[in-house]
């Protein structure tokens, strides 16, 4: 065994936790990171980066088919020979010796092996032991979730660490949970030719959505041939001959491929958390708002529960450096207003509460909904063009008057759905109020109009 006494220990360097360990190390702190898979966590090698090439191949495929109704007939041949290398290239290979590099170049030292607390400012990492003088930051993230359906184990299914190194499209797939990261994928797929079904336990697609959104959603879906299914209760799953069978209560489903995009689980095992007491319930660390979870521990990213996402992640990774640089002067995290995206085409960008959360909270709810189709941009954009936009407002406490109510929420479905999320994040974030987004300029064709046209309807009320 070896000792090492450092300022700062980070174990998992995902988002978060590489930002973290950067940051502290520029400023002249000595720093350890421990990673025992690869530098940079899910995001860049099986998630976010990789998965968003294959949206961009399948949607310029998309949009290749729809020029017979605008432009004149395309021949559109798809071939996933041509995504493949190019996912591979998105995903640096699998290999994180860039990052790592990085990292070393701005003074962190990159330990690999799997790193646990054992006591208040140590760290074990195989035979060494990190002692840290000004704390520990953990970003351990999730792994694929091993689902208790009967059989499905055993028939090894796909996860989104296996989809992003496929070489070819299925011919079949069944894709299991029509959250975000299902959807996205079971577009894909579709487009390239494989006969995709969705099975999706809740209510609806994208269920943490707008209700409108999982509609338009659900309807893109049908038109492109998808057989999504909601509220299925899947009974087993067995490997046959020729792919995969799942048993649902009203039914047997059939592929070549089976995908487990539902889930995830924290990789908290053996991180040690309680032995310097930190609390976790039902896989999610309790933290405050500066990202303490105990004397000198700050817990970052998806196992925090505030929004499993890369900006999410690397956002808290800022609250943790400032407070573990300058204790209790730093800014306290802020959740009202996280944008967040589903690349389906349409996109589906969302931030803040729903119209039900923020109803829920007893806040006084007014709602508004516009048709991207109906707007002169969405018709003229015409094939493609589905999407809505939906805005939730509310007073803020203690105001009287209606026209100072502010936005708490809201979801932009279409093209670019995700860009146009910007302006309402910074209305929800900085709480405009409505007449002053009533009194902007909107750009005259563009879809960001049609947020001009919600906030009317709620201050005609
Ligand atoms: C298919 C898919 C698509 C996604 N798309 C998006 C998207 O478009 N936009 C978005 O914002 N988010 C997306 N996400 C979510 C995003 O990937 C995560 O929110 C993001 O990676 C942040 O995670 P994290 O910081 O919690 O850590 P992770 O990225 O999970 O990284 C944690 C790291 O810690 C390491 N580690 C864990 N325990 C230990 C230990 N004890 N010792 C040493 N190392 C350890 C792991 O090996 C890993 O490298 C997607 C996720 C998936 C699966």
């Amino acid at each position: 065994m070896t000792q090492v006494e450092v300022d700062v220990v980070v174990v998992g360097l995902g988002p978060g936790g590489e930002r973290a360990a950067a940051a502290l190390a520029r400023a002249g702190l000595e720093v350890v990171g421990v990673e025992m898979h690869l530098v940079g966590g899910e995001c860049p090698y099986y998630g976010c980066i990789p998965t968003k090439a294959m949206v961009r191949a399948s949607n310029a495929l998309a949009e290749a088919r729809r020029a017979g109704d605008l432009a004149g007939e395309v021949d559109v041949r798809a071939d996933w020979s041509v995504v493949a290398p190019r996912v591979a290239e998105a995903a640096r290979n699998w290999d994180d010796a860039r990052p790592t590099a990085a990292l070393e170049d701005a003074g962190v030292r990159v330990v690999r092996g799997r790193g646990r607390l054992d006591g208040p400012g140590r760290v074990v990492v195989g035979d060494d032991i990190f002692l840290a003088r000004r704390g520990v930051i953990l970003d351990p993230g999730t792994a694929p979730a091993d689902l208790s359906i009967p059989g499905l184990r055993e028939t090894k299914p796909l996860t989104n660490r296996d989809i992003v190194r496929l070489s070819d499209a299925p011919a079949s797939l069944i894709v299991i949970g029509g959250g975000p990261i299902g959807c996205e994928l079971a577009e894909v797929f579709a487009r390239f030719g494989t006969a995709v079904t969705v099975l999706e336990v809740g209510p609806r697609l994208l269920s943490r959505e707008e209700p409108e959104a999982s509609a338009v959603i659900a309807e893109v879906f049908a038109r492109e041939g998808i057989d999504a299914r909601a509220a299925v209760r899947i009974d087993h799953v067995d490997r046959v001959a020729d792919g995969v069978t799942v048993t649902l209560a009203d039914g047997v489903v059939h592929a070549r491929e089976i995908l487990v995009a539902a889930g995830r689980s924290p990789n908290l095992d053996g991180l040690g958390l309680e032995s310097v007491g930190a609390t976790v319930t039902h896989g999610t660390v309790a933290v405050d708002d500066r990202m303490r979870a105990a004397d000198g521990v700050w817990v970052l990213g998806d196992v925090v529960g505030h929004g499993a996402f890369t900006h999410v992640s690397v956002y808290q990774a800022d609250i943790a450096v400032a407070d573990l640089l300058t204790p209790d002067a730093g800014p306290n995290a802020e959740y009202h207003a996280v944008g967040r995206v589903t690349f389906t085409d349409p996109e589906v960008g969302s931030v803040g509460l729903t119209e039900q959360q923020a109803r829920e909270q007893g806040l006084d709810v007014r709602v508004a909904t516009v048709s991207v189709p109906a707007s002169t941009r969405g018709w003229l954009h015409g094939p493609g063009g589905d999407g809505v936009v939906k805005l939730v407002a509310a007073d803020l406490p203690g105001a009287t008057d209606p026209a100072a109510s502010v936005l708490v929420g809201a979801t932009v479905v279409g093209p670019m759905g995700g860009e146009v999320l910007s302006m309402l994040t910074l209305a929800v974030h900085t709480r405009i109020p409505l007449t002053t987004l009533a009194g902007m300029h909107y750009a005259f064709p563009t879809f960001h109009r049609d947020v001009l046209f919600a906030v009317q309807q709620l201050l005609d009320r």
